[in-house]
C-alpha cells in the first residue's frame, strides 16, 4: 500500500516514512506523476475536493493530530520490524552497512558508541539507533496502541 500526501502534508509524509510506510509527497508538476497512482494507494489531502479515488480528507493542522486522524487506516500496514527503516528524505528502504565504511560519515562519538548503521541507497545518508530512536518508538507505540 502506498500513501500519497498532497502538498501541505510534507511533514505527514516524513512521519509515515518513519513508520516504515511507502509515503510519497505529491507534487502535481513533477514529471511522471501519474505513475504513483498505479499501485494501490490512499491519497491524503487538505483540499476540499480531490479527483482521486481513495481520498482521505485531513482536517487537523498539527502532524500529531493528522496521524491520529488516519491511525486506523495506516495501522494495518505498519510492520514493527520496518519502523525507522526508510530514508525520511527519499522514501527508500535503508540497507545495513558495515561499521568501518561509515567512519568518515558520522560523528566520532556516534561511531564509537553505536554498533549498527544503515544507509540510504539513494542519498547515502547514514542512520543509526540512539536515544532519539527510543523516544520515537515510545511515541509510535502510544500513537498506534501497539
Ligand atoms: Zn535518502
Amino acid at each position: 500500500m502506498r500513501f500519497i500526501c498532497d502538498s501541505m502534508l510534507g511533514k505527514l509524509a516524513k512521519y509515515l516514512r518513519i513508520l516504515g510506510l511507502d509515503a510519497i509527497y505529491f507534487r502535481p508538476s513533477r514529471k511522471g506523476v501519474e505513475t504513483i497512482f498505479e499501485e494501490p494507494y490512499y491519497f491524503f489531502t487538505r483540499r476540499k475536493k480531490s479527483p482521486y479515488q481513495n481520498t482521505v480528507y485531513i482536517k487537523a493542522d498539527r502532524v500529531q493530530d493528522q496521524l491520529r486522524e488516519i491511525k486506523n487506516i495506516i495501522k494495518p500496514y505498519v510492520d514493527t520490524s520496518r519502523i525507522m527503516m526508510r530514508c525520511i528524505k527519499c522514501n527508500k528502504e535503508l540497507e545495513a552497512v558495515e561499521k568501518d565504511k561509515v567512519e568518515p560519515l558520522v560523528p566520532e562519538y556516534v561511531f564509537h558508541t553505536q554498533k549498527q548503521f544503515y544507509i540510504c541507497p539513494q542519498c547515502k545518508k547514514v542512520y543509526w539507533s540512539g536515544s532519539h530512536v527510543e523516544n520515537m518508538y515510545k511515541w509510535i507505540r502510544e500513537l498506534l496502541e501497539l
